[in-house]
């Protein structure tokens, strides 16, 4: 008898010519997840099994493996041979201390085996009776199901519990994007929900010392840690933004402050991406949410990039947000406390219907290649 975790994968995305493509990717992310806990990784017939572990290490594999976008479900239990008194004795022990009501539920694939599917689950469920106390059998609504995979080649696995995965993609297996992130309950959500659907992920973080101290940096860094493990690493790229925020501060009228760091926020972000081959935007906006995310703001800073930007989160409302992150472990972090450079210079009335014509008007005011030139030459390169 053998402990194993079965892996199971989102079949929707496996179809046709890309299936070993996404098999490939997923199998190495996998591998990359479990780097470092003593374990042996092994496809097996549409899923994968991890072998060799120390008992004591199940919980931290299955926390990890929790982390893999691309996977549906995760089981714990057992390989024997397919030998009906082993699988008797492996049924006992997984449904042992179990209380309440139960049914065993087959699969045979294996069509030389000589019970039938539903013999075996029958006689099995007899043995489980007279062995473990308590139980009671239901098929219609169990409390606990006893699942036996007979495969075809003189395996059969048995588990009782399926533990839900993230879902989606692969990580590579949707390009690459760029998440501007803040130390915000939104952009750490919003880059979850891009690394969920494949996308690798690098990260760019405007700070602006010493308006904002080390701490707020530091606050990025952990939230982009936390990201990491669901994005197979992340590149964290530093950018100052001081000057430019004097600069807008100095030249240009209080209530434009915010649309106008946004607009060269995204320009910058922009440059980086195509620098290191990125191919997308990603934000923590929400429609609505504040006076910079109404459907004019985000008109008048998307009009300076020409590649997408993504707004996973813009049907989302902050409860539902709050949720992800509790979820997904950036929220403890979150509410930490934390300066952020849009609260430098915050004006009081800031413009939440910014038309186009000014904004640009206002901005010609300021030497904007020079500015960001200068931004982009002292960028910070954090890897995690
Ligand atoms: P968040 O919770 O992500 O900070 P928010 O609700 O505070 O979002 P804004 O401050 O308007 O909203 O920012 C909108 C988006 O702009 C953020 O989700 C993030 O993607 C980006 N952003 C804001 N501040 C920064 C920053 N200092 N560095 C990088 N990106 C930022
Ligand atoms: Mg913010």
């Amino acid at each position: 008898m053998e402990r194993i975790i079965i892996i199971r994968y989102c079949e929707i995305h496996l179809k046709g010519k890309n299936r070993s493509f996404f098999e490939n990717l997923l199998e190495k992310n996998v591998r990359t997840a479990l780097e470092g806990v003593d374990c042996e990784e092994v496809k097996a017939q549409s899923r994968y099994l991890v072998k060799n572990f120390a008992e004591e290490d199940h919980e931290l594999i299955i926390g990890k493996l929790k982390k893999v976008s691309g996977i549906h479900s995760m089981s714990l239990g057992f390989r024997v041979n397919t030998d009906f008194g082993e699988i008797g004795e492996c049924a006992v022990k997984i449904m042992r201390g179990k209380r309440g009501t139960f049914k065993v539920e087959t699969n045979r694939a294996d069509k030389k085996y000589p019970r039938t599917s539903v013999e075996i689950s029958r006689d099995l469920g007899g043995i489980i009776l007279e062995n473990v106390s308590g139980l009671k059998v239901d098929v219609i609504s169990p409390e606990h199901v006893c699942y036996v995979d007979v495969r075809e080649d003189g395996n059969t696995y048995l588990y009782c519990d399926n533990v839900k995965g993230i879902g989606g993609m692969p990580v590579g297996s949707s390009g690459h994007g760029t998440v501007m992130i803040s130390g915000g309950i939104d952009s750490p959500v919003a880059a979850f929900m891009m690394a969920k659907r494949g996308m690798r992920l690098s990260a760019v973080h405007f700070h602006s010392f010493p308006y904002t101290g080390e701490a707020a940096k530091r606050k990025v860094e952990d939230l982009s840690k936390i990201i990491s493990e669901y994005s197979c690493g992340i590149d964290l790229y530093v950018v100052s933004f001081t000057e430019i925020q004097e600069a807008i501060h100095e030249k240009c009228p209080e209530e434009m402050m915010i649309t106008l760091m946004r607009r060269f926020m995204f320009r910058i972000a922009e440059r980086i991406s195509v620098r290191i081959g990125s191919q997308a935007i990603i934000t923590g906006e929400s429609l609505g949410q504040v006076a910079s995310q109404t459907i004019e703001s985000i008109t008048t800073s998307n009009a300076v990039v020409s590649m997408p930007v993504l707004r996973p989160l813009i049907g989302f409302d902050k409860l539902e947000i709050i949720e992800i992150s509790k979820k997904i472990g950036t929220y403890d972090t979150y509410i930490l406390p934390y300066e952020d450079c849009c609260t430098v210079f915050l004006p009081r009335y800031p413009l939440i219907k910014p038309k186009t014509d000014r904004v640009i008007e206002e901005e010609s005011k300021l030497d904007v290649d020079a500015l960001i030139a200068r931004a982009l030459e002292n960028v910070e390169v954090i890897r995690f």
